[in-house]
């Protein structure tokens, strides 16, 4: 059985704000504004939080190339390679930054793989970095990387990454694209970045502009196939930038309906007992606090989940 814990266990560290150059156009200070949020809230002992360790240059490369990984760990990345991934101005401290983003997922991996559950890293899915370059925001693909530690180092067969960004998962496809056990699953809106699509195991596509009733019937269709697939973890990628308030997104969903996403995704984890692993991912609403809204949502609504799921087990 089990050692017993109070709370979902969030990975945080303040690092994920204070690594990105202030002037950066990527919103740093919603990281910090959501675990604010979260500690305020009434019922803020649902949630655990944990600093996480950096990850290790061996665990970075089970996903990525060894030149690509040095090259950013030595501060060589070129300009070209830094413009593509977009963080800048760009700073030193991406490099402690990543590092401990990256140990966020893998703690919150092992966590899981330990205990069952839903754990939960509060930065991260990072799915356009490919093997060597990174892209749209994204360094090194943690949910590449957990798919193929679980995988290999844990000696799961069936890992489902469940990806319901307003963005393809581009990175994390070609990643794991020859992985058996690595299913890859995207719904996104067609439109949007990255404007030259890989190809998922599963792609599903929104047009701009769809609205609740047309999102949750694809996500209804992404639950199926996972649970077709039979998986013993799921990676959710669970960003937020499908709201209608979103800068980067395309399409028009309310907070009402992405709240409903995310009970649909836990419903299945907890129905079926499949340990799950939340990555943050993408919001940029303006103003940011839409985004925070609905990052508070989706933790709470996995602290919900993981209580039921942990309690359902400990009998
Ligand atoms: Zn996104």
């Amino acid at each position: 059985m089990p050692a017993h814990i109070d709370g979902m266990p969030i990975w945080y560290h303040p690092i994920y704000t204070e690594g990105i150059h202030p002037d950066a156009r990527f919103p740093r200070e919603r990281y910090v504004e959501l675990i604010n949020r979260l500690k305020s809230l009434r019922n803020s002992n649902q949630f655990l939080f944990l600093e996480p360790n950096k990850a290790s240059r061996s665990e970075l490369v089970i996903g990525h190339d060894p030149y690509y990984v040095d090259n950013f760990l030595n501060g060589k990345l070129s300009d070209k390679e830094i413009k593509r991934i977009g963080l800048t101005p760009w700073t030193p401290k991406l490099i402690p930054r990543t590092l401990r983003l990256m140990g966020g997922a893998i703690a919150a991996l092992n966590h899981v793989v330990e205990n069952g559950g839903i754990a939960g890293n509060m930065a991260g899915g990072t799915h356009h970095a490919h093997y060597d370059f990174g892209s749209g925001y994204c360094i090194f693909n943690d949910l590449a990387v957990c798919a193929l530690l679980a995988l290999q180092k844990h000696n799961y067969e069936r890992v489902a990454i469940l990806d319901l960004d307003v963005h393809q998962g581009d990175g994390t496809a070609t990643i794991l694209q020859n992985i058996d056990g690595a299913l890859t699953i995207s719904l996104h809106c067609q439109e949007n970045f990255p404007f030259r699509k890989a190809v998922s195991d599963y792609d599903l596509e929104l047009e701009a502009n769809s609205s609740d009733e047309q999102f949750l019937q694809k996500v209804n269709q992404a639950i199926d196939i996972a649970i077709k697939f039979n998986p013993q973890l799921i990676l959710y990628q669970a960003g937020v930038d499908g709201l209608a308030t979103d800068a980067l997104g395309k399409l028009n969903i309310s907070r009402e309906g992405m709240s409903e996403r995310n009970k649909l995704v836990f419903e299945m984890a907890v129905k079926h007992s499949i340990p799950t692993v939340v990555f943050m991912g993408g919001g940029y609403s303006k103003p940011i606090s839409h985004t925070i809204d609905a990052f508070c949502d989706l933790f709470t609504a996995a602290a919900e989940a993981n209580n039921r799921f942990t309690n359902s087990h400990s009998e």
